[in-house]
């Protein structure tokens, strides 16, 4: 019997284990593991909360399971009695629920030669001898011909700060997506937000949902929200022209045509954003390793605005909470965050001004993104793999060094046979790679290979 262990029950752990009981059977029989340091009821950092105002980032129509059928997920809302349309935001907690029936349905219908243990622990090592794996969390060990690390999004980095006694005080937060980050939050108590990205609006989301009548303050360099996303028309495709770009400043000419374009036309660029996606990936993978990375250090930033959007709902959130007065969006640099009996002293130097400021807040919560960076994250099994040479940041260190198809890659180069991986830490290999739309094809052609393998 192959024994196949998958590492992560977020989407993408998820949605390969459903793939691999579908498309298992044929293939001789075959035991999946799927391990989650978290509870059944889970589905990774982006759909556990059970908050209701947390709506998805990507349209009901483009949710699906199956890459074959987009709207699937919403067929199944409309299935349950619910009305709702193609561009409609619905709540993660509902996309739980989807893709939770999905897993529950596959498992009743699977093949006779299929076994499936979902095991809840941490994962601290894996040792590869003799071309087979040994799993280990804290109190067993798993055999296994394949593994793959489904292990989506690290918490933040903390602040590069001198001193680093923020880290050991209780008044700040490092991991900003459990529900717990508010727990027992009195009414008027300020709250600061590190970041003005995606994670900073659902945290003044939830704020918002639970009539939090003290201050919000978010901190960013730029001080920049995410646009919301608008319903548009199909942008025609410009895929010739641009493939014919090898550098990143004619990819962005291009680009600003398309969208000075669009604007005549009374569209946005969301429409030319949306129409590159089909083939994001490859452009980023005919892009050279100096392209790459003039596009990380100038454009990223920018990119993400336009390019990772939140539901117009949230966005009208963020925008009365601002007009209220209770939101304040201060630009600026951190240059301390001191810890206090009550509460941490943020000292920050402002844009465009040389004197630091202070802000005193008992909540200062960490929303600066998922650490990319596996020399700098704190965990054994990162550490172990690291170690053994089994695993190596990529190029850009935004995720493991890796085949687009997901093998990993060894320190020589040469594509490992029993270490797999999909979703995130495709970052710097595929590019787009994080969202429902990619991870379900990732999943279901994953499968497809390791059941494959002999
Ligand atoms: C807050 C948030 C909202 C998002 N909203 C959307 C959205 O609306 N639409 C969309 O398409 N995308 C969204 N995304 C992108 C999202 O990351 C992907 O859609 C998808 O959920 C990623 O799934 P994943 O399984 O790859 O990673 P994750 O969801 O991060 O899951 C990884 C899992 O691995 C487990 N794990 C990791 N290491 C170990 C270990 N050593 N031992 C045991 N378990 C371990 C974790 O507990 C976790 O459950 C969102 C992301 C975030 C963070």
């Amino acid at each position: 019997m192959k024994n196949i262990v998958i590492i992560g029950a977020g989407l993408s752990g998820t949605l390969l284990t459903i793939n691999l009981i579908e498309q298992g059977g044929s293939g001789g029989p075959v035991h999946i593991t799927l391990i989650d340091r978290n509870p059944e009821r889970d589905l990774g950092p982006a759909y556990s909360s059970r908050e209701e105002a947390l709506l998805l980032n990507v349209t009901a129509g483009r949710m699906g399971a199956y890459s074959s059928a987009p709207g699937h997920f919403l067929q199944w809302v409309r299935k349950k009695g619910l009305s709702a349309g193609e561009w409609d935001f619905l709540p993660r907690l509902l996309y739980r629920e989807y893709i939770q029936e999905l897993y529950q349905q596959a498992m009743k219908k699977k093949a006779k030669g299929t076994a499936m243990t979902r095991i809840q622990g941490e994962v601290t090592d894996i040792s590869i001898r003799n071309g087979k794996a040994e799993v280990f969390t804290e109190n067993h060990a798993f055999h296994a011909d394949q593994v793959v690390l489904a292990l989506g999004n690290f918490p933040p980095r903390h602040l590069l700060l001198a001193n680093r006694s923020f880290i050991q005080s209780r008044h700040y937060f490092q991991n900003p997506w459990p529900d717990q980050v508010l727990d027992s939050i009195s009414k008027d108590e300020t709250v600061v937000l590190i970041g003005t990205g995606q994670t900073t609006v659902d945290l003044l989301v939830r704020l918002n949902r639970i009539r939090h009548e003290g201050k919000m303050i978010a901190v960013s360099r730029h001080g920049l929200f995410p646009l919301a996303h608008s319903t548009f028309k199909e942008y025609p495709s410009f895929r010739e022209e641009i493939m014919k770009q090898n550098s990143i400043a004619g990819i962005l000419r291009v680009v600003r045509l398309h969208i000075k374009k669009s604007k005549e036309l009374g569209q946005d660029a969301n429409a030319v954003m949306d129409s590159m996606r089909p083939y994001t990936q490859e452009l980023w993978m005919n892009l050279t390793s100096e392209e790459k990375a003039r596009f990380l250090r100038h454009v990223f930033r920018y990119f993400e605005i336009l390019r990772s959007r939140i539901p117009p709902e949230s966005e009208e959130v963020v925008k009365r909470l601002q007009e209220s007065g209770q939101l304040t969006v201060v630009r600026g640099r951190i240059t301390d965050l001191v810890p206090q009996d009550h509460h941490l002293e943020m000292i920050y130097i402002p844009a465009g001004k040389s004197r630091p400021e202070t802000i005193a807040s008992p909540r200062v919560i960490n929303c600066m993104g998922p650490e990319t960076d596996y020399f700098k994250v704190d965990h054994p099994l990162i550490k172990n793999l690291l170690n053994k040479a089994e695993l190596q940041p990529d190029p850009f260190h935004l995720g493991m060094n890796a085949l687009p198809n997901g093998a990993i890659l060894h320190s020589d180069g040469t594509a490992h046979n029993i270490l797999y991986t999909l979703g995130f830490p495709l970052r710097g290999i595929i590019w787009e790679t994080l969202a429902a739309p990619e991870i379900r094809a990732q999943a279901e052609q994953l499968a497809h290979r390791l059941l494959q393998k002999p």
